[in-house]
């Protein structure tokens, strides 16, 4: 089991791999879009746009836990070592 969830394309907002064509998500015309999950952007906008990188960290750790069976606390490290790093968490700072 890798820990490295930034092999292959990742969603630039909340870390999950996007293995699939379905996964991503989309611009305002429907077309696919590259950088982000279909759970966080859709049609031109993303679905939580007021969400923080703490509680994207809190939802990530879950999903995290639950994807890969360990435990919350190794999903925790996890999700704030590589959330910070990812497109749209840079541009706050
Ligand atoms: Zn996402």
């Amino acid at each position: 089991m890798s820990d490295n969830l930034l092999l292959g394309p990742t969603c630039q907002s909340c870390g999950v791999a996007l293995a699939d064509k379905g996964d991503f998500g989309t611009n305002a015309a429907g077309a696919i879009h590259t950088d982000y999950c279909k759970f966080c952007y859709s049609k031109g906008e993303f679905v939580d746009p007021d969400i923080t990188l703490e509680e994207m960290v809190k939802k990530s750790t879950e999903a995290i836990t639950k994807k890969k069976g360990i435990n919350a606390g190794k999903a925790e490290a996890m999700a704030e070592r590589i959330l910070p790093t990812l497109t749209r968490w840079q541009a706050k700072h």
